[in-house]
């Protein structure tokens, strides 16, 4: 094994997720980053800064939402559990698509308020206005 004293530390390494307890192994394409289980989507906080690696917390890092950066991409947005740290990771090719769903729909799912109200609400002041 290579050392890691570069600039950053190796992500590329395994570990067991802290909520699902499952293996995680390095992605294969080797280019991105694993900093959340695939399976559950949790994470552990353990950067101060991206990749440093520096946090002394280590507190399970709970999924709370979907973040659509620019087009396409997606970020899961975590939080943790320990100290209330919010950060967002982007997603990998093998995260579990079910999850990443649901996250996404929750907000729409448990509206906290009447959702045909809203709809007509938008519908009537809409600007297709014509
Ligand atoms: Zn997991
Ligand atoms: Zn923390």
């Amino acid at each position: 094994m290579s050392r890691h004293d570069k600039n950053s530390i190796n992500y590329n390494e395994t570990f067991i997720c802290g909520n699902c307890g499952r293996t995680v192994t390095p992605p294969e394409s080797g280019s991105e980053h694993r900093n959340h289980c695939p399976q559950c989507l949790w994470s552990r906080h353990v950067d101060l800064r991206t990749g440093d690696r520096r946090s002394g917390c280590r507190g399970l890092m709970e999924p709370i939402a979907i973040w659509v950066r620019g087009r396409k991409e997606w970020a899961v947005v975590h939080r943790c559990l320990k100290c209330g740290f919010i950060r967002t990771n982007r997603i990998a090719g093998d995260d579990n698509e079910i999850l990443l769903f649901t996250l996404a729909a929750k907000p729409m799912v448990l509206l906290p308020f009447p959702a045909d109200r809203t709809l007509k609400d938008i519908y009537s002041k809409s600007a297709y206005g014509e």
